[in-house]
């Protein structure tokens, strides 16, 4: 029998038990002790990968096909998620089971109760019985013979008196992946009880735009940063990282090549710095005399005019 690290999902393994179900039945000849044997190693195997999230691969689509028994949902994603890729940890319903605290019946039987109206807390209602030919008293169907009604729903299951379980599986991001686009998984793939749909929602980030092929980062560069240090610090997809001041005494924005969100190709686009210089809107009086004679200092070393970088 094949070891277990031979599968890596649930799907490959039940395509690997229908091969191997062929042969060993005892109805088609096959050894009944061998086959029971088999059935005990599948279950187990089975139950293991349905426990163990799997990475799994989903389908990108424009739109839904709704179609036999599904699950629609929104899937929110970061703006590093998209750019990066990876996997991402999702739930996926995989079983439904009868609710343990109403038995099912989706009532909460301790809670407020309402007086039946149709037999009117009676329990009883008074027919004609045509074989007999005369009146008889049948329990009250609205009420079942309770005389009253439960006017609660169980709070486990909100009145379904079903319980749905999850289970946790990852997802591997596909690359390029734009808002409104719907994730597919079928619901063979994931042993799940629905086809699942999820529909792209990109949340909005505190520095980043994420436009068609690059990722725009806006930031604002106090003056003095760009005069007195030698690298200033900016937040990349990759986290934080210094980059020469002289790169921002220009008018353009810094293009960092291939930095950018991996593209549908695989090939990573550019991320762009677009960056302004500050000036504090209020400047103290002690400070405007020390700059006055920084400037004063700068034009005598520059007696042949000053060249900026325009
Ligand atoms: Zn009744
Ligand atoms: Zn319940």
């Amino acid at each position: 029998m094949k070891d277990l690290n031979n599968f890596s999902s649930l799907q490959e393994l039940k395509h690997y038990f229908r091969e191997r179900i062929k042969s060993l039945h005892p109805d088609r000849g096959g050894n009944k002790e061998e086959f029971l044997e088999f059935m005990n190693w599948y279950e187990k195997v089975s139950k293991y990968l349905k426990n163990h999230s799997c990475f799994q691969r989903v389908e990108v689509k424009d739109t839904c096909s709704f179609k036999g028994k599904y699950l629609f949902s929104i899937l929110e994603f970061t703006v590093e998620e998209i750019a990066l890729g990876g996997f991402k940890k999702i739930k996926i319903p995989v079983e439904e089971k009868t609710c343990e605290a109403c038995k099912g019946s989706g009532k909460n039987k301790e809670g407020k109760k309402n007086y039946c109206g149709f037999c009117k807390g009676d329990r009883y209602v008074k027919i004609y019985d045509k074989r007999k030919e005369g009146e008889t008293f049948l329990k009250c169907p609205y009420c079942k013979g309770e005389g009253f009604l439960i006017a609660e729903v169980c709070s486990l299951c909100r009145g379904k008196g079903k319980i749905r379980e999850e289970r946790e599986i990852f997802i591997e991001i596909p690359l390029g992946l734009k808002e409104g686009k719907i994730l597919f998984l079928d619901k063979n793939l994931v042993d799940s009880l629905y086809d699942l749909y999820f529909e792209v929602t990109i949340l909005p980030h505190p520095f980043f735009e994420l436009r068609e092929n690059y990722i725009l980062y806006k930031c604002k560069i106090p003056f003095w940063e760009v005069i007195l240090k030698k690298e200033i610090t900016v937040v990349t997809l990759e986290g934080e990282e210094k980059i020469d001041s002289k790169y921002f005494i220009q008018d353009s924005p810094i293009i960092l090549k291939g930095r950018g969100p991996f593209l549908s190709h695989g090939k990573r686009g550019d991320f762009y710095i677009d960056f302004r210089i500050v000036v504090p809107l209020e400047i103290p009086e002690e400070s405007k005399t020390l700059i006055a004679k920084a400037v004063e200092n700068l034009l005598e070393k520059h007696r042949g005019g000053i060249n900026g970088n325009s």
